[in-house]
């Protein structure tokens, strides 16, 4: 079954991209992500290639996003105590918002502190990573018609310009037709074509790569400027701490009509009273149909245990464990 829905067609893009990526360059460690951006540009999936020994390293931080304020208190923090105004990098802002800063790394155990006098100070617990390899965005359009196409391309015009990927590809379905050719025309030559056919479930067969993308790093010998990396590397933090299957988090997994369903190796939100795969505005607090699962599910095991909404929480959330351990082990 293809579900109709976008929402649907992305989580099973995702979940390709986490069976077998690289589409064509064979398989890299990576972990998956969707919808994340900046104020400019929101991507529907990314793909976050990662350096396996790094990422290692970058999970002793815990599980949680390191958000652009801590992540500035945890590069800069010194080997050696010292106060924080000295160990890091004038911030272009207040202080004091460092300081702020410094308090919630604290209390992560992101860092340690002290205080010396009144002076606080810092000084660095593990040193943080460099784990990013690369950024890949993906566009996804299951549907891909004129219009489509059009804004599709505006899109991928400023992936390619702003360089803020490393690569951009346009999913799109095929039910093993061939994408009409006319409108892959629009597309910038720069982005990736993807064809997939999920009409049999989703496997790491299940997609052929119908234009190779180009690669939109820097040249050899040239860097992407500080602002550029830092904000890379605040989009990969987000990705990190949020994975694509949080969907959870905006739907209602607490309705009694909600559940997941199986397709091909992937699993997808499904609603028993309408039969689909629900989109996240539908399936919100404010769908007609929302019904709060029974009182008596949830006393099976309540509090500790919660009923099948919590169920349904915690499958995804060791799901997203479980590829997270497959970022530090895929060759
Ligand atoms: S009935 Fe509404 S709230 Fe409940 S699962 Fe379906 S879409 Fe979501």
């Amino acid at each position: 079954m293809t579900p109709d829905a976008e929402f649907g067609y992305e989580l099973l893009v995702c979940r390709y991209a986490e069976l077998a990526w690289h589409p064509s360059e064979g398989p890299r460690p990576a972990i998956v992500s969707r919808q994340l951006g900046t104020k400019e540009r929101r991507w529907d999936t990314l793909v976050i290639e990662v350096d396996p020994e790094a990422f290692a390293a970058r999970r002793a931080f815990g599980d949680r996003t390191i958000d652009s304020d801590l992540l500035h208190v945890v590069r800069g923090a010194p080997a050696e105590w010292a106060w924080y105004r000295d160990a890091l990098p004038d911030p272009g802002y207040p202080w004091r918002y460092v300081r702020r800063a410094v308090h919630r790394a604290a209390g992560r155990d992101l860092i340690e502190k002290r205080r010396d006098g009144n002076r606080i100070e810092i000084r660095r617990r593990r040193a943080y990573p460099d784990w990013v390899e690369r950024i890949v965005a993906v566009e996804n359009k299951p549907d891909l018609d004129r219009s489509a196409a059009d804004r599709l391309a505006e899109q991928l015009e400023h992936d390619v310009t702003t360089a803020l990927a490393d690569e951009a590809w346009l999913a799109t379905e095929t039910t093993g037709e061939r994408v009409e050719p006319a409108l892959l025309r629009e597309m910038p030559v720069e982005a990736g074509i993807l064809a997939t056919d999920f009409s049999r479930g989703v496997d790491a067969d299940a997609a052929d790569v119908a234009w190779h993308p180009s690669d939109l790093s820097p040249a050899d010998g040239e860097r992407r400027d500080a602002e550029t990396e830092t904000l890379r590397l605040e989009i990969a933090e987000r990705a990190y701490g949020k994975g694509w299957r949080s969907f959870h988090d905006t739907m209602r997994p607490d309705c009694r009509h909600f559940g997941l369903r199986r397709d091909g190796r992937a699993l997808v939100p499904h609603c028993a009273a309408k039969d689909k795969v629900p989109t996240a505005r539908e399936c919100s607090g404010s769908c007609d149909e929302f019904s709060p699962e029974p009182p008596q599910w949830r006393t099976k095991g309540w509090p500790i245990e919660g009923g099948p909404g919590k169920g349904v929480e915690r499958l995804l959330a060791r799901r997203r464990e479980r590829e997270r351990d497959r970022g530090e082990t895929v060759e």
